[in-house]
């Protein structure tokens, strides 16, 4: 896979991958434009970050608040059309930071999280929209919710927390074929009638597309690689 290398490759790049994801979608009946392509932004240089702006980029995925925070709160202002979404583990501690800053938080996956994000909600008085991360692969290590526990998560979250779930979201493990987990996580949404589904990265979002995915998450494919902590 080429990614660019430069920010005069980026409007290339990001017109590149919409056209690969309508095709994807129109190749499995989808209208074309069912897929939002989400920009990951995490750890890119701001000249990328303002070439991606330029090419007519508006919504951005990050993994960490406090990164996201120093990248975004100053470019809302210029930008009011943004849609940031967070798409990395949550500490509860964080959640009204998050509230205050994201429009969709992907990575609910815990009660106490829910909680917070509730209260968080109350207070602010801002309302993102949510999707229950599920850990597909069962992985020790990774954050989400087990498949088998996800729907009575999902009807804690309204029922006990008062939180309305627009969708799923899952990141496979890394060394399996991941059409297994996009066919999982279409179908405990579709149990769940649950409309947005967020799968696929840069190796894997044509895929995702093929298999119902109403959002990718894609960075070094649209950014270039991500550079080296330090370098
Ligand atoms: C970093 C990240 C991505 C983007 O990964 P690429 O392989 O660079 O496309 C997508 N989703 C999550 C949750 C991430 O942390």
């Amino acid at each position: 896979m080429t990614t660019p290398q430069s920010t005069d490759a980026i409007p290339g790049a990001r017109a590149a991958i919409l056209e690969r994801l309508s095709a994807a979608a129109k190749r499995s009946g989808r209208d074309p434009g069912a897929v939002t392509l989400v920009a990951v932004s995490k750890k890119q240089p701001d000249e990328r970050i303002e070439a991606m702006l330029r090419a007519g980029q508006r919504v951005f995925g990050e993994n960490r608040v406090q990164e996201a925070q120093a990248r975004w709160a100053h470019r809302r202002a210029a930008h009011p059309d943004l849609e940031l979404r967070l798409v990395g583990p949550l500490q509860t501690n964080k959640a009204e930071d998050a509230v205050a800053l994201f429009d969709v938080i992907e990575t609910v996956d815990r009660d106490k999280l829910a909680g917070a994000l509730a209260k968080a909600m109350a207070r602010t008085g801002r309302a993102p929209r949510l999707y229950v991360q599920v850990n597909t692969g069962e992985e020790p290590q990774k954050a989400g919710v087990s498949p088998a526990d996800t729907p009575d998560f999902v009807a804690r979250c309204r029922d006990a927390h008062g939180l309305q779930i627009e969708g799923l979201m899952c990141i496979p493990p890394v060394e399996e074929p991941a059409a297994p987990h996009f066919a999982l996580l279409a179908k405990l949404a579709a149990e769940l009638e649950l409309e947005r589904l967020s799968m696929g990265m840069s190796a894997d979002y044509e895929l995702a597309a093929r298999l119902g995915a109403t959002s990718v998450r894609v960075g070094s494919a649209l950014f270039g690689e991500r550079p080296a902590p330090g370098g």
